[in-house]
């Protein structure tokens, strides 16, 4: 007989079948399933650090010998970490904090499953390392272990939203992509592929950046299953300009480059949150050219969040929809930790408001970028990142429920 103990997340406002799962034999916590390709050497394995981290969590919640639970074609007794989950209606989802406590167990995004745990998933976590793009500060290779660590007290439900992003979906963690930090065109490659890759497997990928070099290899894998998309981008800057030290491909030049590549729609695109100085007022005609409208940080106070969301459903409409967050587009207050920081920018709550509102869209795919730890401050940035990401899943599981 499985195992399964009543969960206090049982008191979500809308009934639910929630289960916590107790899970099948000890196995070495360090073990995991291999995935294939790119994934395989990507995976992150978790040194000494973490697998202390892992012997704490274990002198709470040891877990009890027991057939393996099914549900969903997911196998829970096959994950690596061996530790009691919340599960809903076969999703497979975060380590039960009730049990667990957050500061503790594998650093996966919100502490969800690996993908190599689960036998399928509706969404994707991507990390890439990767900040050799930059113009300004560097530090954003450090972006994806910074917010998963920064996601640990993300809970299953989200009253915003009225939604449980982990329940109504199986999403997972694909562990970080392993790029080359020396040769940008060999980068922008392997990031092409691996995010290919994982979209034959996996119909939604979110990834965690990186610098917004990452966006291009991203857009051609996801415009080569939709189509030319509708990318709302939301930046303190434009990111369409030409080249730099005559550089094309750089974290301030993604948008032109995919726009060239037809991989967007230029009837569709939107830049929101965009302030700060330009070189050249040339370079909102060239930005224009390329197919965006700009919705910028001053506008912001005067539309209200409202206002925003109805400008963006306006411009995308039912089209396939990529959203890009350059984490730039807060406000310094909000997010220091990141390359190149604005005054003026939008707060987290009217960016993650907006977000909600993506319910409405048809989204395909999204980044969350230019998290550069070494300038955070007790996780403020980590912890807007994470609640981006959040925001945006429950935005795909309001879509899908
Ligand atoms: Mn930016
Ligand atoms: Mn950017």
């Amino acid at each position: 007989m499985s195992q399964v103990l009543s969960c206090a997340f049982g008191r979500s406002p809308r009934p639910r079948s929630f289960a916590c799962a107790r899970l099948a034999p000890f196995r070495d916590p360090g073990s995991c399933l291999p995935l294939p390709g790119a994934f395989a050497q990507a995976l992150p394995r978790y040194p000494l650090a973490s697998q202390g981290d892992q012997a704490l969590a274990f002198q709470f919640a040891r877990p009890a010998p027991g057939p393996p639970l099914k549900g969903r074609g997911c196998t829970v007794g096959a994950m690596s970490d061996n530790q009691p989950r919340v599960t809903v209606d076969g999703a497979i989802g975060q380590i039960d904090a009730t049990q667990v406590p957050r500061y503790g167990g594998e650093p996966t995004f919100a502490r969800l499953p690996r993908l190599s745990d689960v036998k399928s998933a509706d969404v994707a976590i991507l990390g890439v390392p990767f900040d050799s793009g930059v113009s300004y500060r560097p530090g954003a290779r450090f972006g994806p272990g910074h917010i998963r660590e920064s996601s640990r007290l993300l809970r299953p439900y989200n009253p915003a939203a009225d939604v449980s992003p982990f329940a109504v979906q199986q999403v997972a963690d694909a562990g970080d992509l392993g790029v080359n930090p020396f040769n940008i065109d060999e980068a922008i490659t392997t990031v092409e592929r691996g995010a290919r890759d994982l979209l034959e497997r996996v119909p939604r990928v979110l990834t965690l950046g990186g610098d917004h070099t990452i966006a291009l290899p991203l857009l051609r894998a996801v415009s080569a299953v939709h189509g030319p998309v509708a990318v709302v981008h939301f930046d303190a800057h434009l990111d369409t300009w030409d080249t730099y030290f005559g550089a094309a491909y750089t974290h301030g030049t993604p948008f032109r480059r995919a726009f060239e590549e037809s991989l967007l729609d230029p009837s569709a695109c939107m830049h929101v949150g965009t302030r700060g100085p330009l070189y050249d007022a040339a370079d909102l005609t060239g930005d224009a050219a390329v197919g965006f409208q700009i919705l910028p940080a001053t506008e912001a106070e005067h539309l209200g969040t409202r206002g925003m969301i109805e400008a963006i459903a306006a411009r995308v409409t039912d089209r396939p929809v990529y959203v890009s967050v350059d984490v730039d587009v807060l406000d310094p207050a909000f997010a220091p930790g990141t390359g190149t920081p604005e005054a003026g920018g939008l707060t987290s709550r009217e960016l993650l408001a907006v977000l909600r509102s993506f319910a409405n869209l048809n989204l395909v795919g999204a980044d969350i970028v230019e998290v550069a730890p070494a300038y955070d401050h007790a996780q403020i940035t980590g912890i807007a990142a994470a609640h981006v990401g959040y925001d945006l899943l429950s935005a795909l599981a309001l879509r899908k429920a």
